[in-house]
């Protein structure tokens, strides 16, 4: 079975970190991981720089990378002033993902609006974002629970969901931004979503779940049997959540693609090159990362045999 996998962390995962990531060095990151058989990377978000000073250099990073063919590059875009300086770019993204959340409170909180004025702007984006040459994908956040509202009502996920399948949208993400969902969870609120609303292709659902309690990689596969073939994570599984400091981040995208991988899913992702962007993160963010397999190695790299087994001991 193919799946599809996302990298989020040079936009998710650096937008957390306290020291400014330097453009060039997003850039690298960027085309390194461009070789690694991901179908997308998320670059950078067209926000208020001075909401998110840490990508700030939108246009600069999206005019440098390198394009790989077969990639599709992402930015995100909170609201329709998003779409207007993503089109206004020098080099534009090549798909543009909106996002509001499931939870009222969560939306007011994050982009600053109710659902009633979120839903009312998705139309307009998706038409300024074709106008541009640009797909445009809707995000739910809080999909699977809120933290300040708790689980969030299945009816309400499904009513977004066929809002924006009305406005036009290319893709929907489905996310649990702060890492409440859990595997039963996802495997019964997925399928409802995708009995009623059927996937347009394998690509079009992604799951975006975040590792706060140690659930993510379980999700991953209960999305899998529930019917969804692409998902985001964040190489060295950087990220957070900026309502609970201390919180982990993204699954960990080298930790999935060894899972799938092992388990005889094709990813499409080389882990060995994969490996060795994640081995980068922590000297460029200046810290640990939380990541396992760039530490322990892919199940399969095999230790020497101690010396004490070589000959039969007496
Ligand atoms: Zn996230």
């Amino acid at each position: 079975m193919r799946l599809y996998i996302n990298d989020v962390a040079v936009r998710d995962g650096f937008q957390m970190e306290k020291t400014f990531v330097p453009t060039a060095t997003k850039v690298s990151l960027v085309d390194q991981l461009s070789r690694t058989g991901l179908a997308r990377i998320e670059v950078t978000s067209f926000v208020s720089p001075k909401a998110v000073p840490a990508l700030a250099d939108a246009n600069e990073v999206l005019a440098a990378i390198e394009r790989a063919p077969g990639v599709t590059y992402v930015a995100l875009v909170p609201n329709p002033r998003g779409v207007e300086n993503a089109a206004a770019a020098p080099r534009r993204p090549d798909e543009l993902n909106g996002v509001m959340s499931a939870s009222e409170t969560h939306n007011r909180a994050n982009i600053n609006r109710t659902h009633a004025q979120s839903l009312a702007e998705v139309p307009a984006m998706v038409r300024a974002a074709h106008e541009a040459g640009m797909k445009l994908t809707m995000s739910l956040s809080t999909t699977f629970g809120c933290p300040f509202e708790g689980r969030v009502d299945e009816g309400a996920v499904l009513r977004f969901v066929e809002a924006f399948l009305e406005a036009g949208v290319d893709g929907i993400s489905l996310a649990d931004t702060t890492g409440m969902a859990n595997p039963r969870q996802v495997r019964e609120l997925v399928a409802r979503v995708l009995a009623r609303f059927p996937a347009r292709d394998d690509a079009f659902y992604t799951l975006h779940f975040h590792n706060t309690r140690g659930m993510g990689l379980a999700n991953v596969l209960a999305g899998i049997e529930a019917g969804v073939r692409s998902f985001d994570g964040s190489i060295g599984g950087l990220g957070g959540c900026p309502f609970a400091p201390g919180a982990t981040g993204n699954i960990c995208t080298e930790d999935m693609v060894n899972m799938l991988e092992d388990m005889g899913y094709e990813t499409g992702v080389d882990l060995a090159k994969l490996l060795a962007c994640a081995r980068r993160v922590p000297a460029i963010v200046g810290h640990d990362t939380p990541g396992q397999v760039a530490k322990a190695g892919p199940s399969l790299a095999l230790h020497p045999i101690p010396a004490s087994l070589k000959e039969p001991t007496r």
